[in-house]
């Protein structure tokens, strides 16, 4: 099975390629191959992360033929003749991005944490969780398997802040899995030096996710004990320089958070120029100070969705498993169905899904990842997704 489907190569400018898939034009960056005109490629998240031949990618494609172009028709029927709000963004969602939607895998390989989050389950300051580390060959075994495997084409690493894991151990980490496998690999590691990250570039990491989580300076310092957000928004800024494709945004409902704040929230998310918007909703976790308070409504959740489309049309927009957690049913459908066009399918090894406990009834984890990679798949084709490239 494939999570993405292959492209061919139509125009090369300096380091950027067009990709056509069936007829729809999308950009990506290349930094690893040698491509000229009619070369066939995988691209994931506006990345190019494999080359493959075109008797490799004609089968593919024609597998795929039929189903894209239903795909696309049902999409197009979904989103017309819009009325509300989140049909509006909808829409203009299917107008301007048509009907691709990234499917990146996640793992979570550690959480131990040095930081004490108010909203976070694995805070320090949480001395009930039972802590885990995945050794660095578990976490690279896991990932090419990923690729290999189930197919994936895109995956973020994440973890607490466990410094535990040194730069040397993450470099080799980020290259023994771009040895092995043709992926994107994006860190999800939380604040380390601009020097490390330089070093997990050149490792062939591209892919940065690191959420402001608010933008408001004051409640940032309430909710991050001993950290700054100017620190956090001045390390986006240099990951996007130093190539990184990044992804950003904040949680939706944390205690203290206005609607002025979320309008500023949204603003700075695009301001940072990130390449996909992260956001999704607070969710209390017993074991945290915020533990009392409650999740914002589904509504709430989905109206910043549907603003942020509408006022970013081309915005890549991540559809977060919270949002399943908030609502089992519709959660993730809605989100899709309300401006989103992304999402992410947890490939955490069973045995430590329940321990990376950010917050609790994470949807999914009673699932194995085979059954997650199909309802991921089913609730895709039910509302006319592909899982092709959004481009850059
Ligand atoms: N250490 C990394 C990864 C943190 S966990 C970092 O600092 O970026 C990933 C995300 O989970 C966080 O960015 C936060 O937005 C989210 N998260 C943490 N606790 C949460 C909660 N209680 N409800 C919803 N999301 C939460």
């Amino acid at each position: 099975m494939c999570y993405s489907i292959p492209g061919k190569v139509i125009a090369i400018k300096e380091n950027i390629v067009s990709v056509d898939y069936f007829g729809e034009d999308k950009k990506a960056k290349n930094d690893f191959f040698t491509l000229k005109l009619g070369d066939y490629v995988y691209a994931q998240g506006g990345f190019v992360v494999q080359k493959i031949s075109e008797r490799e990618a004609l089968p593919v494609l024609e597998s795929w033929k039929e189903l894209f172009v239903k795909l696309q028709e049902a999409d197009l029927k979904l989103s017309q003749n819009p009325k509300t709000l989140y049909q509006r963004a909808n829409y203009i969602r299917n107008k301007y991005l048509g009907n691709a939607c990234c499917i990146h895998g996640i793992i979570e390989f550690s959480n131990y944490c040095r930081s004490d989050c108010l909203y976070c389950g694995i805070r320090k300051s949480n001395t009930v969780l039972k802590r885990y580390r995945m050794e660095p060959e578990e976490i690279v075994k896991t990932a090419v398997d990923a690729v290999k495997t189930l197919g994936f084409k895109a995956l973020v690493l994440q973890s607490g802040e466990d410094t535990w894991y040194d730069d040397d151990k993450l470099v080799e980490i980020v290259k023994k899995i771009r040895e092995k496998a043709a992926v994107l690999l994006v860190l999800s590691i939380g604040e380390r030096g601009i020097k490390t990250y330089q070093k997990l570039y050149d490792a062939g990491a591209r892919g940065a996710l690191l959420r402001f989580e608010t933008s408001n300076p004051a409640l940032y310092e309430k909710m991050r004990p001993a950290h700054k957000l100017a620190e956090r928004v001045e390390l986006l800024k240099e990951l996007r320089e130093m190539g990184y494709l990044t992804m950003t945004g904040f949680l939706i409902g944390t205690p203290g958070q206005t609607d002025e704040d979320i309008q500023n929230d949204i603003k700075l998310t695009a301001s940072l120029g990130t390449d996909m918007f992260s956001f999704g909703p607070f969710i209390p976790h017993p074991g945290t100070p915020l533990g009392k308070n409650s999740a914002p409504g589904l509504d709430r959740v989905l109206s910043v969705i549907a603003n942020t489309r509408l006022s970013y049309p081309e915005a890549k927009i991540l559809v977060t498993t919270a949002m399943e957690t908030l609502d089992k049913e519709n959660g993730m459908k809605f989100g899709l169905l309300s401006g989103g066009n992304s999402l992410m399918v947890n490939l955490t090894p069973a045995q430590y899904q329940r321990l990376y406990d950010i917050y609790p009834d994470r949807a999914g984890v009673a699932e194995d990842v085979v059954q997650r990679i199909n309802s991921a798949i089913k609730l895709l084709y039910s509302l006319g997704r592909a899982p092709a490239d959004l481009g850059l």
